[in-house]
Parts: C-alpha cells; sequence; structure tokens
C-alpha cells in the first residue's frame, strides 16, 4: 500500500468512526475502543472488493466487525469448501 492510499486509508477510518456507525455486514454496533487484533473491533469494508474494481474513497468504503469483514472474504473460498465435503449444506 503506498504512503497516499495509507493517508486515504486514515481519513475514511476517522470519517466512518466519527459517525459511530453499525456494522453494515451484522448490523450490530461496533465498539470503536476496541483495538486490532480484537475480533469486534472497527475495520474499514469495501463495499465492491478492491480486487473487483471497487474504489477507495467513502462511496465504496463501510464500517464492519474486524470478524464480519474476515467472514465475508472467506466466501470467495466457500466453493472449495463445499466441493471437499466438509461442509453439507
Ligand atoms: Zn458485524
Amino acid at each position: 500500500m503506498t504512503a497516499r492510499n495509507s493517508a486515504i486509508t486514515a481519513r475514511l477510518r476517522a470519517r466512518i468512526a466519527a459517525t459511530k456507525a453499525a456494522c453494515h455486514i451484522c448490523g450490530q454496533p461496533i465498539d470503536y475502543t476496541l483495538k486490532t487484533p480484537d475480533p469486534m473491533s472497527f475495520e474499514l469494508d469495501h463495499i465492491i472488493p478492491l480486487a473487483k474494481g471497487g474504489t477507495h474513497d467513502a462511496t465504496n468504503t463501510a464500517a464492519s466487525h474486524r470478524t464480519c469483514n474476515s467472514i465475508k472474504r472467506a466466501r470467495v473460498v466457500a466453493p472449495i469448501v463445499k466441493r471437499s465435503r466438509s461442509l453439507d449444506w
């Protein structure tokens, strides 16, 4: 990540933290005093992943719990889990 990018990230995080927004994935409130790597801490989530062409700005970012964010990311690998039959859906 470039220095310019992390400056934008810091601004986006501060902007969301100031609104005390709830997690946009599970809808529950976020305790903004918790720090990484606490699973319930605040993490900036890209609504459309950067890898899929999402933008790194206020229109494409929202508040999420660290744990919700990682669950969302894990869905990308879900079909592999399904094929291995370790989870029978
Ligand atoms: Zn959440």
